[in-house]
């Protein structure tokens, strides 16, 4: 495992469009996530919880600020190599997990494994089966439950071994025993193997899974919340 803080972001903000209609997404943001930690993000709708995991995500770029990826500064790469880290460092876990629907669960592992160097890759079929889900491999995604459909999305984002991975609302269309096995899972992989992890949510039951609790509202990233006990 790494010790270099895997994301950085410092005073980033961000905005869309300008003159009277700007709108700030991000303001005046610092974070910092170590390896190995699991840490949540809550606050209403349009608060900036989204914006705040594209930019640490390089898939946005700030207005402002700086935000580096496991010591990286993205503001020093260009559009080709930005494009290079988010494939070799970054894992991305959507509200559905947008599996591509011909492939089967194990083969949805096995796609992101096609694209580039991959010698330190962990195993498909031993991946989905740390996620509960060998008994599922050759089904696809119409034939599994949302809950599965989640295990399977978690387990292709963490194949290629990210150091971050970035998580927006993985629980918003799974019941609460569903809800509390997914999260738990995220907090298995943070701490065995090291990932650290940032979870966008609006599910107050899961946050005891989490190592903290922050409060974003208004695109500024306030309250440290204190984890609350199950
Ligand atoms: P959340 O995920 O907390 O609901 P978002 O990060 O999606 O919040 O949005 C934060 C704010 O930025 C909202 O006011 C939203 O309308 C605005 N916003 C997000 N993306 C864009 C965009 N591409 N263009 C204009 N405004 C945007
Ligand atoms: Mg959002």
């Amino acid at each position: 495992m790494s010790h270099e803080t895997a994301l950085v972001l410092d005073a980033v903000t961000l905005t869309h469009g300008d003159g009277e209609d700007t709108v700030t997404a991000l303001d005046d943001v610092h974070l910092s996530v170590e390896p190995g930690e699991l840490v949540a993000v809550v606050g209403p709708s349009g608060s900036g919880k989204s914006s705040l995991l594209a930019v640490g995500g390089a898939l946005v770029r700030p207005t402002r600020g700086t935000v580096r990826v496991a010591g990286t500064d993205l503001g020093d790469l260009d559009a080709r190599r930005l494009t290079r880290l988010r494939r070799d460092l970054i894992g991305f876990v959507f509200q559905s997990a947008n599996l591509l629907p011909a492939l089967t669960a194990v083969d949805q592992l096995r796609l992101p494994l096609t694209f580039g160097r991959r010698q330190d890759a962990r195993d498909p079929a031993t991946l989905l089966a740390e996620v509960g889900m060998s008994h599922r491999a050759t089904k696809r995604p119409h034939q599994l439950s949302g809950g599965e459909r989640q295990r399977v999305g978690i387990a292709r984002a963490l194949v290629t071994r990210p150091r971050l991975l970035l998580v927006d609302e993985p629980t918003a269309a799974l019941d609460r025993q569903r809800s509390q096995e997914i999260v738990g899972l995220l907090a298995r992989e943070a701490h065995e193997h090291g990932v650290a992890t940032v979870m966008v949510t609006h599910d107050h039951d899961v946050l005891h899974h989490c190592d903290r609790v922050l409060e974003m509202a208004d695109g500024i990233l306030g309250t440290h919340v204190p984890v609350p006990r199950p």
